[in-house]
C-alpha cells in the first residue's frame, strides 16, 4: 500500500488538489493504485494554525511518505513577514529536508495547445522535452554571499558558484537514466567557456558516460546556445542536464513553448533508498492569490504532476501515459479553463475540468 502526503497549501492550492484526489480515486478503482492519504499543513496556512510555515509533523510525515503532493504556498497576507515565518521557507525546508536535488519538469506541447504558443505551431507541435535541473547546490547556496559596503561609498555584492564531483554525479546519474527510458538522447548544459564550474562540470559528465552509459547520445552545449537552440529548434532535445542556476531560467523558457503556467507539472527526485527515490511532486505556478476561490484555477499542472508520481515514484509509466493521453483527449474535445481559454473553446472551471479529465480517461479503458 502507498503511502502518498497531500499538502494543498494556500490559494488555489486546495482547490487544485480536489481536483487531484478526484483523478487519484479513479487510479484506485479503475487501475488498482492502492494508496492511502496523509495530509499535511505548509506555508500560510500552517503558519494561520500552529504560528509557523513548516511544522515539524508536516517534515515528519514528507520523510516517511513514498510520494509527496504539493498544491502551492504563499499570499499577499503573508508578504511583509520576515523571512523565517514567510510561506515559502516551508517549501524551501520540505525540499531541503527531503534531499531532493534532482528538478524534473517536462516541457510537453499538446497538440490542442499548440496555437497557444508564443512560438509558430509548427515549431512546437507535438513537443517532449525533459529538463533535469540541480537543485540543491550552485550559486543559490554557495557561500560567500553577501552584500558589504566600499570604503568612500557604494557596496559590493558577492554570490559563489559552487559544485562537487559528488553533486555533479549523483544529478548526472538521474538525468542519463531518464534518458534512458526515453529517447537515449542527452544533452549537458554549462559555461565551460568561462566558468570553472562548468569545466568540472562538462568532466564529470563526460567520464560518468564514458563508464557507465555509452548506450546514451550525449552532447555539450553552453548555456547561451542552449537558450537560443530552445527558440530556434527545440525539438533536437531529449533530456537536458543542467545546474540549479541555468536549470532555473531554461526550464521557464522551455515552459513559455508550451503556453500557460496552469498546465506545467514537476518532480523533484533525491537519492535511492531501498530502491526508489524520494519524490516530491507539485505544479510550476504558485498559489494564485489572484483567482483563488473564484473556480478558475487550472488543475492540469496538478494532476499531471500526480501523473509524474505514478511514472517516477510507482513505476506505472502505463498509468502516467494515461494520464497524459486523458488530458489531451479533454483539451482535444476543446474543454478549456480561463488561463488556456482560445476562441470557439468551451471555458470550464476547476472541478468540471477534473469531472472532463475522468471522463477521458473512462472512455480511454472502454
Ligand atoms: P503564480 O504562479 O501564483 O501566478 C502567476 C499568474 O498565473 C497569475 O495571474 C495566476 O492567476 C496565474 N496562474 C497560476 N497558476 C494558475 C493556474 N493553475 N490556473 C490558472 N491561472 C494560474 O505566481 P505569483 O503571482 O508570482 O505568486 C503568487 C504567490 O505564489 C506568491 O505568494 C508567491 O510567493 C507564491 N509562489 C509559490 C510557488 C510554490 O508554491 N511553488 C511558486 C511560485 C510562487
Amino acid at each position: 500500500m502507498h503511502k502518498i502526503l497531500i499538502v494543498a497549501g494556500d490559494g488555489i492550492g486546495p482547490e487544485i488538489m480536489d481536483a487531484t484526489m478526484r483523478v487519484m480515486e479513479w487510479f484506485r478503482r479503475k487501475r488498482q493504485f492502492d494508496f492511502v492519504v496523509e495530509e499535511g499543513l505548509l506555508g500560510g496556512c500552517a503558519y494561520e494554525k500552529q504560528g509557523r510555515p513548516d511544522p515539524e509533523e508536516t517534515i515528519a510525515k514528507a520523510l516517511s511518505a513514498d510520494a509527496v503532493l504539493l498544491g502551492a504556498v504563499g499570499g499577499p497576507q503573508w508578504d511583509s513577514m520576515p523571512f523565517e515565518l514567510k510561506p515559502e521557507r516551508g517549501l524551501l525546508r520540505i525540499r531541503k529536508s527531503m534531499e531532493v536535488f534532482a528538478n524534473l519538469r517536462p516541457a510537453i506541447c499538446f497538440e490542442a495547445l499548440a496555437n497557444a504558443s508564443s512560438l509558430k505551431p509548427e515549431i512546437v507541435s507535438n513537443l517532449d522535452i525533459l529538463i533535469v535541473r540541480e537543485l540543491m547546490g550552485g550559486v543559490y547556496f554557495g557561500t560567500p554571499k553577501e552584500i558589504t559596503p566600499l570604503p568612500g561609498g557604494g557596496k559590493r555584492a558577492v554570490d559563489t558558484q559552487v559544485y562537487t564531483t559528488e553533486e555533479i554525479t549523483r544529478v548526472a546519474h538521474v538525468a542519463f537514466r531518464l534518458a534512458g527510458r526515453r529517447n537515449r538522447r542527452l544533452t549537458s548544459v554549462e559555461k565551460s567557456n568561462v566558468m570553472m564550474t562548468g569545466v568540472l562540470w562538462r568532466s564529470v559528465v563526460t567520464e560518468l558516460h564514458r563508464a557507465h552509459y555509452q548506450d546514451i547520445a550525449l552532447n555539450h552545449m553552453l548555456a547561451d546556445s542552449c537558450a537560443m537552440q530552445l527558440v530556434r529548434n527545440p525539438h533536437q532535445f531529449d533530456v537536458i542536464l543542467t545546474d540549479n542556476l541555468f536549470g532555473d531560467v531554461l526550464s521557464d523558457e522551455a515552459a513559455q513553448l508550451t503556453g500557460s503556467i496552469g498546465m506545467l507539472p514537476s518532480a523533484s527526485l533525491g537519492a535511492e533508498i531501498g530502491g526508489r527515490a524520494r519524490g516530491l511532486y507539485e505544479p510550476i505556478h504558485g498559489s494564485a492569490p489572484d483567482i483563488a476561490g473564484k473556480d478558475m484555477a487550472n488543475p492540469i499542472a496538478s494532476i499531471l504532476s500526480f501523473g509524474m508520481a505514478l511514472r517516477y515514484s510507482f513505476d506505472r509509466a502505463d498509468d502516467a501515459d494515461l494520464m497524459n493521453q486523458a488530458v489531451a483527449a479533454s483539451l482535444g474535445e476543446g474543454y478549456r479553463t480561463a488561463d488556456i481559454m482560445q476562441p470557439k473553446m468551451t471555458q470550464i472551471g476547476t472541478g468540471q475540468m477534473a469531472a472532463v479529465i475522468l471522463r477521458s480517461l473512462d472512455r480511454l479503458i472502454d
